[in-house]
C-alpha cells in the first residue's frame, strides 16, 4: 500500500491555514473530482482522499492530534463525551454521497422544481447501558450542508444582488400556451431559468455556487436522558441540511443505540444478574452486596434460606430508571448456587456425619456397622477415596464411620 499523503498536501493549503481557508481549498477540490462531474479514472479515489485530509483538518481536536502525532486518533483517542458519527443511518439516509449530490445540484434536475427545504438527517449514536441509566451529554460530529458563511446563506457574492427573475417574474412557474386543433392548451411548468424559485443571483458566491449552503463538518451536543431505551431518537431541531439559500433546515434525528453490558441484562427498566453463593449458604440464607447500576451505588441481595439454584431474588428500584420519571425498575438476582471445593477435613466430616444422620431411619442409629453389605461398603470408601484424592494428600477417607447408608 501507498503512504498516505501528508492532508495539507491533499487539500494544497499551508500549515497554519485557518478552517475558512481549509474549506474552500476542499470545496474546489471537491467540485472538481466529484464522481459525476469528473472523468478521470482516479477522480473517486483522490475524491476520498481529499474526503478524508477534509474530515480531519476541520476538526479542532482531530487536526491538533494530526499535528502533533501524525495520527487524528491521537496518542490515546478522545475524551469519553466525543463521538465521531461518520455512520449516518442507512436505507433513504444520507451519507458522505448524498450531501455531495444535493450540493451538486443533484436534487435541482432540469424541469424539476428545486427543493429548497433542507432535509431532514439521522446519526446514530451508541451509549453503554451505565450511560443510558444515569443519562449523558455527548457531543457528536457530522458532515452536513450548513449555511454558507461566505455569503451568509445568501448565495449572493460581495456586490451580488438577488432579483427576481425576469422568465416568470417571480412566480416560479411559466405557462406555455399550445394552438392545437382542439383549441388553446395551457400548460403550467416550472421555470427553467430560476428551477422554481422566482429568483436568480447575478454574482452567486463562489464557496456555494448561489445555493447558500455547503458541506461542512459540525459538532452538536446531544442530551441523552436517563432510561433510554435503544431504537429511540432525540430530534435536534435545524441541525439537519440547511434549506437553499436561507430557506428552514431540516432537523437533525440522532438514534440511540444502548450496548449491551457485561453485567446485567435489560428487559424493560428492569435489570437481570447473577450472583454466586456457595451451597452452604444457600441452606441457611446469606446477604450478598454487588454494585449497581448507578456509579458507586452498592446493593444489597438478601438470598434467603433454602435458596434454590436459579432462584429470582428482587431488589426493588434498583434497576434502569424509568424515562422522564423519578421512578425505577427493579433489580432481579438469579442465585447460582456453588458447590464449595475449599472445605477443611473437618468441615467435611462434620457434613458427612449430616448426610448421614438424614439417611438413617428412625430408631436406625443403634445399628452396627456389619449391616453394610460388603458393596455398599466398597461403594462408600470408593467415593470417600476419590474426595480424599480431591484434597490434600496423607488424609485417609473416612471407612464408612457412620453406619448403614440408605439408597
Ligand atoms: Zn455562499
Ligand atoms: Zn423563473
Amino acid at each position: 500500500m501507498e503512504p498516505k499523503r501528508d492532508y495539507y498536501e491533499v487539500l494544497e493549503v499551508p500549515r497554519d491555514a485557518d478552517a475558512k481557508t481549509i474549506k474552500r481549498a476542499f470545496l474546489k477540490k471537491a467540485r472538481k473530482l466529484h464522481p459525476d462531474v469528473c472523468n478521470e479514472p482516479d477522480a473517486e479515489e483522490r475524491f476520498k482522499e481529499v474526503n478524508e485530509a477534509y474530515s480531519v483538518l476541520s476538526d479542532d481536536q482531530k487536526r491538533a492530534n494530526y499535528d502533533r502525532y501524525g495520527d487524528p486518533a491521537g496518542p490515546a483517542g478522545f475524551g469519553s463525551d466525543y463521538v465521531d458519527v461518520s455512520d449516518i443511518f442507512g436505507g433513504g439516509g444520507f451519507g458522505f454521497g448524498d450531501i455531495f449530490d444535493s450540493f451538486f445540484g443533484g436534487a435541482g434536475r432540469a424541469g424539476q422544481a428545486q427543493r429548497t427545504r433542507g432535509r431532514d438527517m439521522g446519526i446514530r449514536l451508541s451509549i453503554t447501558l451505565e450511560e443510558a441509566a444515569a443519562g449523558c451529554r455527548k457531543t457528536v460530529a457530522y458532515t452536513r450542508l450548513a449555511p454558507c458563511e461566505d455569503c451568509g446563506g445568501t448565495g449572493a457574492a460581495e456586490g451580488g444582488r438577488t432579483h427576481a427573475c425576469e422568465r416568470c417574474h417571480g412566480t416560479g412557474r411559466v405557462v406555455e400556451v399550445q394552438r392545437t386543433i382542439f383549441g388553446q392548451m395551457q400548460t403550467q411548468t416550472t421555470c427553467p431559468v430560476c428551477h422554481g424559485q422566482g429568483q436568480v443571483i447575478d454574482h452567486p458566491c463562489e464557496t456555494c455556487d448561489g445555493q447558500g449552503r455547503a458541506p461542512s463538518r459540525e459538532k452538536v451536543e446531544v442530551q441523552v436522558p436517563a432510561g433510554v431505551h435503544s431504537g429511540q431518537t432525540i430530534t435536534i431541531s435545524g441541525k439537519g441540511e440547511a434549506g437553499v439559500r436561507g430557506d428552514a433546515s431540516g432537523d437533525l434525528v440522532v438514534s440511540v443505540e444502548v450496548s449491551e453490558s457485561s453485567r446485567f441484562e435489560r428487559r424493560g427498566d428492569d435489570l437481570y444478574c447473577t450472583v454466586q453463593v456457595d451451597a452452604l449458604q444457600a441452606i441457611v440464607g446469606t446477604t450478598v452486596t454487588i454494585d449497581g447500576i448507578m456509579e458507586g451505588e452498592r446493593v444489597t441481595v438478601e438470598v434467603p434460606a433454602g435458596c434454590q439454584f436459579g432462584q429470582q431474588v428482587v431488589v426493588e428500584r434498583r434497576g434502569m430508571p424509568r424515562m422522564g420519571m423519578i421512578a425505577r425498575g427493579n433489580l432481579v438476582a438469579v442465585v447460582q448456587v456453588e458447590t464449595p471445593r475449599d472445605l477443611t477435613k473437618k468441615q467435611i466430616l462434620d457434613i458427612a456425619s449430616i448426610v448421614a444422620e438424614r439417611s438413617l431411619e428412625p430408631g436406625d442409629a443403634a445399628d452396627a456397622p456389619d449391616d453394610v453389605s460388603p458393596e455398599e461398603r466398597e461403594g462408600f470408601s470408593a467415593a470417600a477415596e476419590n474426595v480424599a484424592e480431591h484434597f490434600a494428600k496423607g488424609w485417609r477417607a473416612p471407612k464408612n464411620p457412620f453406619g448403614k447408608g440408605r439408597r
